[in-house]
């Protein structure tokens, strides 16, 4: 029992409520020590002065009554002063309790930020470990090696290019992520001319899929940062072609619903679970470990990525997904026209 108050002193969330007990307690007593002061000077009035004596009361009864009221002040004073401590000491346990509930408000977000902090560079160095040691161990068998072909030395070193270049689009995916960030300069952008310009930057990789990209969008302005735009919409595109099958169709649309222009993006691919839906935007999260670690390429960084673009534009990517069906993104943002 002693261990765990001195423990609960020791930690932050006690001696925060500490402080905060301590600023209540110095102010309650503050004011309790004006406050038994004034009293006391007041009370101390009630005193009859001289001049009463001899105009109203006869001088012998003055003694008595001087005696009486002194007596009456005296009881006075140690009420109030024990009608302060009971106050003190009630203010003290009432404090104490407002002060560890206040304390647990103030430390929870931060505790929670410093978690997510920890997760985020314990998930990054796993990630970071895996292409380095097959680097490692690539280099190491090819040195042990008596005599290495030049076709051998070749092919580790592609091997070695391959991973660097994974490692560099993590890192600064990494980067991208724990930036903070100028604001985005925003400006307005005809979405059918941003969808074109992904589509024509992305369609090797869907023709290498034999998957057609149907281009639906219509003549809608948003305010946008344009290369932020464009990289989210490749980013979708890029997702949509690698957890699809060939010989199917990914289509653009867009829409104007209120204040917002809509952008679609749909697939015919393998679908998301219900189950997995609500993290996807999280940072490293890949659904269905198993079939994305084997046979799509990427760290589970593009969508929270993509999503930190959005936001900073005032926008937001919403996922709706059929699992064996298909997944459609839609990228929300402010109409300009
Ligand atoms: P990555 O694709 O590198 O794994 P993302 O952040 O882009 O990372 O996506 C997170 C996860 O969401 C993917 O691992 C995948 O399981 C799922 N996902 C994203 N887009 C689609 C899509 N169009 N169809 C099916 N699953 C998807």
């Amino acid at each position: 029992m002693r261990a765990d108050i001195s423990k609960f002193f020791r930690s932050t969330t006690g001696r925060l409520t500490l402080t905060y007990t301590l600023i209540i307690i110095i102010m309650s007593v503050g004011f309790s020590v004006i406050f038994y002061h004034t009293s006391s000077q007041e009370l101390g009035r009630q005193l009859l002065p001289h001049s009463f004596y001899g105009n109203f009361i006869q001088d012998r009864f003055r003694p008595d009554i001087t005696k009486f009221l002194q007596k009456r002040i005296e009881l006075g004073r140690h009420e109030l002063l024990l009608r302060l401590i009971f106050i003190n000491i009630t203010v003290l346990i009432i404090g104490g309790l407002i002060s560890y509930w206040l304390a647990r408000r103030t430390l929870e977000p931060i505790e929670q930020s410093m978690e997510a902090q920890a997760q985020f560079v314990s998930d990054a160095s796993h990630e970071l470990k895996t292409p380095l040691t097959a680097i490692r161990a690539s280099n190491e068998v090819a040195l042990r090696k008596p005599s290495l072909k030049l076709s051998e030395a070749k092919k580790v070193i592609e091997q070695n290019t391959e991973d660097v270049g994974k490692l560099q689009s993590l890192t600064e995916g990494l980067l991208r992520l724990a930036s903070n960030g100028k604001p985005p300069k925003l400006a307005p952008l005809n979405l059918q001319d941003a969808a074109t310009e992904a589509i024509n930057s992305i369609l090797p990789l869907a023709q290498a899929k034999n998957i057609s990209i149907d281009d639906k969008t219509s003549d809608l302005v948003v305010m946008v940062d344009q290369v932020s735009l464009h990289q989210v919409i490749t980013s979708l595109l890029d997702n949509a072609i690698k957890y699809s099958q060939p010989k199917t169709t990914i289509t653009l649309e867009s829409e104007l619903k209120g204040r917002y222009a809509l952008l679609y993006i749909k697939d015919q691919g393998v679908g998301i679970k219900a189950s997995d839906l609500p993290y996807i935007f999280r940072r490293f999260y890949r659904a269905d470990q198993s079939r994305a670690k084997n046979q799509a390429d990427g760290y589970g960084l593009g969508l929270a990525i993509a999503q930190k673009l959005i936001e900073e534009q005032h926008g937001e990517i919403i996922a709706a997904s059929t699992p064996g069906k298909g997944s459609t993104f839609t990228i929300k943002l402010l109409n300009s026209t």
